[in-house]
């Protein structure tokens, strides 16, 4: 039987990356196995599950391309489910009502804490007589878990995990208001979902162990299990807030593409020989659990920049239409993706053949961009109607003898029949050459003029892609 893998996140803020990579995980596991790939959320937690949380959720796997086979499974709709199973348990003797009241956990745990010993639940109702139970009180609901022996998780990623049997409790399968805790929810929900595979974040191996008990006391089959590394920050701590954007989201605000974030958390905690770039296609045919590692990875943003920059140079060879469209698009969010670096607001006017302009110098530019946000501003120059004020180093290039120079420039270009790259070479040379001015003396003005800036791609190409009048316009309008 094909596997069948899940992602389970609980919608209590934004899609994590370290989320994101158990996703990528198992998604490459399914699409490698030819197996199923379902999503459950686990909204349990009403207090902390919103609406909008959800929704990053999906927004942030559509983004990254992980598409789930059939609709979401929401664990909150499954309670009834979950109570059934914990009154079988019930039924079945492996499991008994505890009547303790709040005041005697809390006087229990003290006793334990001033002896020194572990805190747990000592199952002090496990064999109780029921005729004993206080009135008015509502029960939990707790597993019946073995006193002996140990439990062994076989996991494939951290080998064989014991868990001593004293070192786990009875643990609270239903509540006293009815609701299941959520370590019955997940166990119910794997089963009934005939998961096989069960690949998560390492902070979940502990819950395994629990997990298993239930497993047992159902008589059902354990999946198999593959707890995988943390992923650390750039200075080895385990990543958090503090390391700056944690969220999908923001990831595609500050102009990463899906499939650089796709290799790049492949390779976080899983390698292929020495492949550091590869296509998703080529993940999905290597993707295995045994190229899982076990020591945690840690993030390096240089390493995501880099390969961001392939995949922005890859889109511009095999995808120029869709990568000008994104760009285009992109512009227009500069100032709420990139507030800082943010063109004035009458820059964003685009000219009505943005996409022309850009075509020819889509991979110069692209050369130069390692985010999505710096090909857009890159490309900002030859999309706007009308030259863009120069910048401050511009400006430095545009001396009283530059204007005078780009004057006669415009004058003589104006009578070159050709506007083509070679033409405007030629053109340009020769009047370098009557003005006895080496050809960079007058490119870098001319570029100054054209762009705002003192950087872009070569000058000949920059007014080929302009056009004529456009050219011509910006060199008069510098012109002294
Ligand atoms: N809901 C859990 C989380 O977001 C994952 C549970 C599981 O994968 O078993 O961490």
């Amino acid at each position: 039987m094909p596997p069948i893998t899940r992602f389970a996140p609980s919608p209590t803020g934004m899609l994590h990356i370290g989320s994101a990579r158990t996703a990528l995980f198992n998604w490459l596991y399914s699409k490698h196995t030819g197996g199923t790939f379902l999503l459950r959320i686990e909204d349990t937690d009403a207090e902390r599950s919103t609406p909008e949380a959800v929704e990053a959720i999906y927004e942030g796997l559509r983004w990254l391309g992980l598409d789930w086979d059939g609709d979401p499974i929401l664990q909150s709709k499954r309670a009834a489910r979950h109570r059934e199973v914990a009154e079988q348990m019930l039924a079945a003797g492996n499991a008994y009502h505890c009547y303790c009241s709040p005041e005697e956990l809390e006087a229990m745990r003290a006793e334990q804490k001033a002896k020194g010993v572990p805190m747990r639940y000592d199952g002090r109702w496990r064999d109780r007589d029921p005729k004993d139970a206080p009135s008015g009180v509502k029960p939990v609901i707790r597993l019946k878990a073995p006193r002996e022996g140990e439990t062994i998780i076989r996991d494939r990623v951290q080998g064989d995990v014991r868990i001593a049997a004293e070192q786990l409790d009875d643990m609270v399968l239903l509540r006293a208001d009815g609701s299941p805790t959520y370590m019955l929810a997940v166990v119910v929900d794997d089963h009934d979902m005939e998961i096989t595979h069960v690949i998560r974040g390492v902070d979940h191996l502990n819950n395994a162990a629990r997990q298993m008990q239930i497993y047992r006391a159902m008589g059902w089959e354990v999946p198999s299990f593959s707890h995988i590394p943390l992923i650390h920050g750039p200075d080895g701590a385990k990543l958090s807030k503090r390391h700056g954007a944690l969220g999908v989201a923001e990831y595609e605000r500050m102009g990463y593409r899906p499939e650089a974030m796709r290799n790049y958390l492949a390779r976080l905690g899983w390698s292929h020989g020495d492949d550091e770039i590869f296509s998703t296609e080529q993940a999905i045919e290597w993707f295995d659990l045994d190229g899982i590692g076990r020591s945690a990875a840690r993030f390096d943003y240089d390493k995501l920049r880099s390969l961001n920059a392939h995949y922005i140079q890859q889109a511009a060879a095999e995808d120029p239409a869709g990568l000008i469209a994104e760009v285009v698009e992109r512009i227009q969010r500069l100032p709420e993706v990139d507030p800082a670096n943010s063109p004035p607001a009458h820059a964003l006017a685009q000219h009505a053949d943005a996409g022309g302009r850009l075509r020819t110098l889509l991979p110069e530019l692209a050369k130069r961009a390692k985010d999505m946000n710096e090909l857009a501003i890159n490309a900002l120059p030859y999309v706007v109607s009308g030259a863009l004020s120069p910048d401050a180093k511009a400006s430095g290039l545009l001396t009283p003898d530059a204007r005078a120079m780009l004057g006669r420039l415009a004058q003589a270009l104006d009578r070159s029949p050709d506007w083509s790259p070679e033409a405007l070479d030629a053109a340009i040379r020769s009047f370098a050459a009557l003005e006895s001015r080496k050809l960079g003396d007058v490119a870098q003005p001319v570029r100054a003029a054209l762009t705002g800036r003192a950087v872009s791609p070569g000058v000949f190409e920059i007014m080929a892609a302009l056009g004529r009048s456009e050219s011509l316009a910006r060199l008069r309008k510098q012109a002294a």
